[in-house]
């Protein structure tokens, strides 16, 4: 089955959500007017609605037959704190923020998939429509989990699309394993002794101890981490000093580290803080070490990427999903939800040409042309997943 009928039907009432989503941005966790309105819309196509999990979040629940079996199909409803510049009539009303990722359309199509559902009803089992807060700053699934979600909404398995300009329309990708990076980050403050520039033996040069602990940060991708392991410890910003002619009291050097595997994750904290304490014992000097884990790496579980990538193909055709794409180095705060239930991460291509904008450039615009894939490629999995046959054979 191509994209269901009924949902290329509604594309243009579809485009008029994303679009007026698109014109009214929200940040993180500050996300009332778009939370608002997906909660009153499901609430019109008579689901159960849930507010307040992650401060702005919103489960939907949708349940037919009498089938045990339960999904959570998520979406990301925030924008970014980003000045848009394309000039369409949709563009941002509001300054300094856009939908510079697509989470617009995202929220839109799992609103498209829950209407079709709730139509049709053609499963049996629940359905959690899982709205989310507070993606791009790292936290609102988290916050969620923390506020009971799978608690209150138990989720045999969790599914998430992101687009991604970089595939052709028409085109998915989704694999076993990670599809996205941990992404952490670490900054270090290394205070020593101030002196006059001229008489250097008087001090004990931060900036010095910061040049080798940059050395030293290369070695444990190289050579604590195993070459057949991604890692990446980028140093990417160091500040010290002010005149020439004084060496500073302290050197501030901050890193964006990214992993795909967990275990790895651990031994580049372990190292970097070994790292950390040996410099400021050999040298002198105080390091104080913030290591900040922001999002876990996105990992698929392989029954469920194939599940993801059978629904997926049922709308495109199994030739034009991809089953061995390369993880990316980005990060992705559905991997919480990964952390805890087993599910998939699937990638909808939205790419129109080679030069398209991409995710969170200023000009970038979700692709509209894909609402109706991406809803029927959440659809098609809860008829796949909680079909009405395999509910019925099991009771
Ligand atoms: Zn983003
Ligand atoms: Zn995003």
């Amino acid at each position: 089955m191509p994209v269901q009928p009924a949902i290329a039907a509604r594309h243009e009432e579809l485009t008029a959500w994303r679009r007026d989503f698109h014109a009214h941005p929200e940040t993180a966790f500050e996300e009332t007017r778009t939370s608002d309105l997906v909660a009153e819309r499901l609430e019109s196509w008579g689901l159960e609605v849930h507010r307040g999990l992650g401060g702005t979040g919103v489960v939907g629940v949708l349940r037919a037959g009498n089938g045990t079996g339960s999904l959570g199909l998520r979406a990301d409803m925030d924008a970014l704190p980003m000045q848009e510049e394309a000039d369409t009539p949709h563009r941002s009303t509001i300054p300094g923020k856009m939908h510079a990722c697509g989470h617009d359309g995202h929220t839109t199509m799992l609103l498209g998939a829950a209407r079709y559902l709730a139509e049709t009803r053609n499963f049996n089992g629940a359905v959690h429509f899982i709205f989310q807060p507070a993606e791009e700053a790292g936290g609102g699934a988290k916050r969620m989990i923390e506020d009971g979600l799978f608690e209150k909404f138990p989720c045999d398995e969790v599914f998430a699309i992101h687009n991604t300009p970089k595939l052709p329309v028409g085109v998915a990708s989704v694999h076993a394993g990670p599809m996205l990076a941990a992404v952490d980050a670490m900054i270090v403050t290394i205070t020593g002794k101030g002196a006059h520039g001229a008489r250097p033996h008087e001090g004990n040069d931060p900036i010095s101890v910061g040049v080798q602990l940059h050395t030293a940060l290369q070695h444990v991708a190289t050579k604590s981490i195993s070459p057949l392991e991604p890692a990446v410890i980028n140093v990417t910003q160091f500040h010290a000093g002010t005149a020439i002619n004084v060496a500073p009291q302290r050197a501030r050097i901050a890193a964006t580290i990214r992993s795909l595997d967990p275990g790895v994750r651990d031994r580049i904290e372990a190292r970097v803080r070994e790292i950390c304490d040996g410099l400021a014992k050999a040298y002198g000097v105080e390091i104080d070490l913030e290591y900040r884990r922001s999002v876990s790496p996105t990992i698929n579980t392989p029954a469920e990427a194939e599940m993801a990538a059978e629904a997926a193909a049922d709308v495109l055709g199994v030739e034009n999903v991809r089953r061995n794409e390369k993880p990316v180095t980005g990060g992705e705060d559905f991997s919480e939800m990964l952390a805890v239930k087993p599910g998939a991460f699937l990638y909808i291509g939205g790419g129109k040409s080679d030069d398209d904008f991409g995710l969170h450039h200023p000009r970038y615009d979700f692709n509209d042309d894909i609402l109706p894939i991406g809803a029927s490629y959440f659809a098609n999995l809860v008829e796949r997943r909680l079909s009405r046959e395999q509910g019925e054979s099991a009771s």
